[in-house]
């Protein structure tokens, strides 16, 4: 046993959870970390091959190529965009680049689990603003939790693991009553799935606050949650103090050549997430005729806020053959998988329906 301390701030943090994860030779679906179905393109399994062989090489510290075709993508300066290792290490770096040990960050809750992590880790503390009963965020609570300590809100929309997106008037509001001095962090990493036409446009409110950064994943909607790639859009200043802040070469030589190669096939990537909007609203219109209450989702995931019955259902679906991921007490998050996927979690949904 070791006798060095941990930080006291350990002491009561909850560790992340990683999603369940299908043992091997096991048959079953793996719905519990919203990741993507579908397997890489085979243009983007090229450009990892090509990739493979500088390997022996340091990585572009700064990903220049792929910062530059990022920043093209959504019409911002080359200067805004930090890439990190994921955008749960970008997060970190935005904490680390401007809170002071004990500065305030507000945030929603039930919301990303590496949210509390990420705050305590940068030597904040993290103040939790519960989510409504139907599963959105309450910005006016939000914005009403900021005190002379607070340097950063966090804004998950649409939010892990409830669902529903931030709409443009709510976001607006709390943009007008926040102190320009305050960090408002807009977590967009399901941005791509959002088809809600009141959703607030991250990219319109950073062009209008320099108080405002975003941050986007390639996680998700792009499948490439394997290679760790994610970023922040910031102003230049704040930007070049999240680089400093940032882990060096933290974005590997073979993640930027695939994140450049799926910008490259955006329309046909963007296609499957099409395919996955549709299979989302199959997965809520017969969980709801079922007779459950779903929040609204705009992520590739839906949200049964079973209470103390959730980790009793993520057992029944695993022995069904599906993952899916339990908070304990909260509720369930079922990410939205194959079509097979869905139709036996909808069995295991209707044997233990409310009706
Ligand atoms: C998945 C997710 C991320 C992205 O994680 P990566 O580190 O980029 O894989 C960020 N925020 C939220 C809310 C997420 O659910």
């Amino acid at each position: 046993m070791s006798r060095v301390p941990l930080r006291r701030a350990f002491a009561d943090l909850p560790p992340y959870v990683p999603g369940a994860r299908v043992p091997v030779g096991a048959a079953a679906y793996k719905l519990s970390s919203n990741e993507n179905p579908y397997p890489p393109l085979p243009s983007v399994v090229a450009a990892v091959a090509d990739a493979a062989v500088d390997i022996n090489r340091y990585p572009d510290m700064y990903a220049t190529e792929l910062t530059e075709a990022i920043a093209a993508s959504i019409l911002v300066a080359p200067e805004s965009v930090v890439t990190g290792c994921g955008s749960v290490a970008v997060l970190g770096h935005v904490l680390q680049a401007v809170c002071e040990s004990g500065d305030e960050v507000v945030m929603p809750w039930r919301s990303f689990e590496a949210y509390p992590i990420a705050i305590t880790l940068a030597g904040a503390v993290g103040v939790p603003v519960p989510v409504g009963a139907d599963g959105r965020l309450d910005l006016p609570a939000l914005a009403a939790a900021v005190t002379p300590r607070t340097r950063v809100i966090l804004v998950c929309t649409p939010n892990n693991p409830t669902g529903p997106a931030v709409h443009a008037d709510e976001l607006a509001e709390l943009l007008a009553a926040v102190p320009k001095d305050v960090l408002v962090v807009i977590d967009e990493a399901y941005v791509e799935f959002v088809r809600d036409p009141l959703a607030a446009d991250g990219l319109a409110a950073f062009a209008e606050h320099s108080n405002v950064v975003l941050l986007r994943t390639f996680s998700k909607a792009y499948g490439l949650a394997g290679l760790r790639v994610g970023y922040a859009v910031a102003r230049p200043r704040l930007a070049a103090g999240i680089r400093m802040a940032s882990t060096p070469f933290g974005v590997s030589h073979v993640a930027q050549l695939a994140a450049l190669a799926s910008l490259r096939a955006v329309r046909e990537l963007m296609t499957r997430v099409d395919k996955i909007v549709v299979e989302r609203a199959r997965l809520l219109d017969v969980l709801r005729s079922q007779g459950w209450t779903v929040p609204d989702s705009q992520a590739n995931f839906v949200w049964l806020a079973l209470g103390d019955q959730s980790s009793a259902f993520a057992e029944r679906s695993a022995r069904a053959g599906v993952l899916v991921r339990p908070f304990a007490g909260d509720g369930v998050r079922i990410s939205v998988g194959e079509p097979e996927a869905t139709d036996l979690l909808l069995e295991v949904a209707a044997d233990s329906s409310p009706r």
